[in-house]
């Protein structure tokens, strides 16, 4: 056998078992049913004031509208994350619009109401900003994603053909859960220090940071005591943690975050409330 063809086998081998690993992880946090993963959560910030955004998947949230229901009656709110969970840059640019379109749909027939998009893994090509603003969302939680946005402190625009278009989008921080708990395996008290830490960093700026906490980690047991320590630490020094519509209507029409510090908003993407439907994205 060559080098070549065993560095492959190698690799493959390696991809495989990181893929059986990750889905018994998944396996495992779905063991918790997802409306225990969310009481827990708005158990945590309604004893705090604050909210929470999910940008769920619009077919998953056909699966469960009582679930849907509960959060936005918890002061809390839902967005849009694609009708399905695809990599938008893989699929035309109106096969896109379909998506998001189809989606819009969904939250309007389930009356629930939605102002704000983030795509799928977070992944946006040329094609998927003028199609944002063409749905007429108010702002965007996934372009702020890219390296160069990750670190802004105030909203921004995306510009195109010589202007900036219409929706605000918002820097999303790096350290999510998934990359905390699933590869860098971080304990409570690590993942505690290091969004603290992250939160002390943005008070200095006075502006908004934005995190990416999945309710099916950060929503168990286990670890929504991590929530309740960042919250506890962000309302001590001065922390704000509206929606993400209310910041951003506050930010336009008053200019400031309300009399507070600096902005958070807790983020969350709902992509399938079941194991067997993470189990169909893998195919
Ligand atoms: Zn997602």
């Amino acid at each position: 056998m060559s080098a070549g063809v065993a560095w492959i086998k190698h690799l493959s081998r390696r991809r495989g078992k990181e893929t059986f690993q990750q889905a018994f992880r998944m396996y495992r946090f779905h063991k918790t049913p997802f409306e225990q993963i969310i009481h827990n959560i708005l158990s945590v910030v309604e004893s705090y004031n604050a909210s929470y955004t999910f940008p769920t998947v619009a077919s998953t949230a056909l699966q469960k509208p009582d679930l849907l229901r509960k959060i936005v009656d918890a002061k809390c709110e839902i967005a849009v994350h694609g009708y399905q969970h695809v990599k938008y840059p893989l699929i035309s640019a109106e096969a896109q619009e379909n998506d998001m379109g189809k989606a819009l749909a969904v939250f309007r027939r389930m009356r629930i109401p939605v102002k704000g998009f983030r795509a799928p893994y977070n992944a946006y090509d040329s094609n998927t900003p003028s199609i944002v603003e063409k749905h007429r969302f108010l702002w965007d939680a996934g372009i702020g994603y890219a390296n160069e946005n990750r670190s802004k402190t105030d909203f921004f625009k995306v510009r195109q053909s010589g202007r900036d278009l219409d929706f605000f989008c918002i820097p999303l921080n790096g350290l999510s859960d998934d990359m905390m708990i699933d590869e860098l395996q971080y304990s409570v008290i690590e993942m505690t220090k290091h969004l603290t830490k992250a939160l002390d960093e943005a008070k200095k700026t006075k502006g908004v940071i934005m995190f990416d906490l999945h309710p099916i980690r950060i929503g168990q047991p286990q670890y929504v005591e991590v929530l309740d320590r960042l919250v506890s630490h962000g309302t001590k020094i001065g922390a704000w943690f509206p929606t993400v519509s209310e910041a951003v209507n506050t930010k336009i029409s008053k200019g400031d975050w309300k009399g507070y510090d600096f902005c958070c908003l807790l983020t969350g993407d709902v992509d399938n409330f079941h194991f067997s439907d993470y189990i169909k994205r893998l195919r």
